[in-house]
């Protein structure tokens, strides 16, 4: 068996669409999670892997099935759900509520806020970090005296590929 390896490479570009390939994020992540002393198992990568190649919000029953094809053993929704709830604690996936899905995190290296565009039309996301809007959001719990312990904003539309192809 040939291992290839490859090389984290952190992302300098504060203007970034997140446009990385698939297996280096998730090569970061696994650096990421063992400069933190945290445990990336196989199964969680696995589900990080998953969502980078969807590219989209993914329900946890699709990855379930997903993982159906590939496992000796079946996965039960309580294990996805423990391994979907560590990658959001290192700031790997975010939970899209108005989808109950899951997506990869483009820069978990930075654990900034994101910010999610989503296209009701064909399902695809796309994520920004938005120094205003984190500096807004900010300064409107410090007025309420509130501690933010988690951060998606999610705006829900249609997205550039569907306008052209004639959705509204
Ligand atoms: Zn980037
Ligand atoms: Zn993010
Ligand atoms: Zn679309």
């Amino acid at each position: 068996m040939t291992l290839v390896t490859v090389e984290p490479r952190p992302c300098a570009d504060p203007n970034c669409r997140g446009q990385h390939a698939p297996a280096e994020r998730v090569a970061l992540a696994m650096s990421l999670c063992s400069a933190r002393g945290a445990q990336l198992t196989e199964l969680r990568r696995r589900i990080l892997e998953l969502l980078w190649e969807s590219g989209r919000p993914t329900g946890a029953y699709e990855l379930i099935e997903a993982l159906k094809h590939e496992e000796a053993r079946p996965i039960g929704p309580p294990t996805v759900y423990r391994a979907l709830e560590f990658l959001m604690s290192q700031g790997l996936v975010s939970k899209i509520e108005s989808r109950n899905a899951y997506v990869a995190c483009a820069h978990p290296e930075r654990r900034r806020d994101c910010l999610f565009f989503i296209c009701s039309n064909c399902g695809a996301s796309a994520e920004l970090e938005d120094l205003r809007v984190e500096e807004l959001l900010a300064e409107d719990a410090a007025v309420l005296g509130y501690h933010v312990a988690r951060c998606v904003v999610e705006v829900e539309g249609t997205c550039v590929a569907c306008i052209a192809a004639g959705a509204s």
